[in-house]
């Protein structure tokens, strides 16, 4: 391999990174959740991202209400992070300041960001929940573990959500860092018991072997809420996809 070409690859593989870091897709063909760049095209748009198409363990996927067991927790360990926020054109993100982290399986992931789908992307027995909030976490050999948590309409404001949501930039953004605090934490429902199967990026380019962990436990924001992102956007799920000969693991944390 000539040292340019050699360069090149090196930069194909720092874009790939960053894009998959971020979930920001600017290097790459524009793609929406609609029309003719909507997720039934997203594999045909270009080569990375084929896997769209042609991948057997996408996400989301609809979880079936099955027999719990009770396996390994997630062991949070989550600190507060300062309100860095963008609008990507997918989605509205909040960039996470370092230092927190999850365990799972022995590993640790550092939570890199979390974003939000409307309705939710993951379906249980076929009911989509208004919105979906993922965690996504970073592990230091680059494998990716998504906390996934169902967002319903509840009565009052969700006061941890609040600085997120009075903050929501509605035109395509840079991250701006807001006089506002996150706690990831607070975020999360009180019982944090999970659904785990082997999933995909589920916005191109579609990556696979990300390590999903669907809390069970719905959280609950106010319709006003909701209706703050919704009138940015619309709709940004991608339907689900095959489970194909994937395992479901409902943990109960029952002690069976
Ligand atoms: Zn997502």
């Amino acid at each position: 391999m000539s040292r340019r070409k050699g360069f090149a690859v090196l930069l194909c593989t720092l874009a790939f990174s960053a894009a998959l870091f971020t979930a920001v897709a600017q290097e790459h063909a524009h793609w929406t959740y609609e029309g003719e760049e909507g997720p039934s095209h997203w594999g045909e748009l270009e080569a990375e991202f084929a896997l769209c198409s042609t991948g057997t363990t996408q996400s989301p996927i609809d979880i079936e209400l099955n027999v719990g067991v009770n396996i390994d927790d997630i062991a949070f360990d989550y600190a507060g992070s300062a309100l860095n926020i963008l609008n990507n054109g997918h989605t509205i993100q909040v960039n996470y300041d370092a230092g927190s982290s999850i365990t799972y399986g022995d590993v640790k992931y550092d939570l890199v960001q979390f974003h939000f789908h409307t309705p939710s992307e993951h379906t249980v027995a076929h009911e989509a929940a208004p919105m979906e909030v993922h965690f996504v976490h970073r592990s230091e050999s680059g494998a990716l573990a998504v906390v996934g948590v169902m967002l319903t309409e509840g009565e009052t404001a969700n006061a941890a959500y609040a600085a997120v949501f009075d903050h929501l930039p509605a035109e395509e953004s840079e991250a701006t860092t807001m006089d506002a605090q996150v706690t990831a934490l607070d975020m999360l429902p009180e019982t944090r018991t999970f659904f785990t199967y082997a999933g995909s990026l589920t916005t191109p380019p579609c990556s696979e072997g990300v390590r999903w962990l669907l809390l069970d436990t719905p959280v609950q924001l106010s319709a006003e809420q909701i209706e703050a992102f919704k009138a940015i956007f619309e709709l940004n799920a991608r339907p689900v996809q095959p489970q194909n000969a994937r395992d479901v693991i409902h943990d109960t944390g029952s002690g069976s």
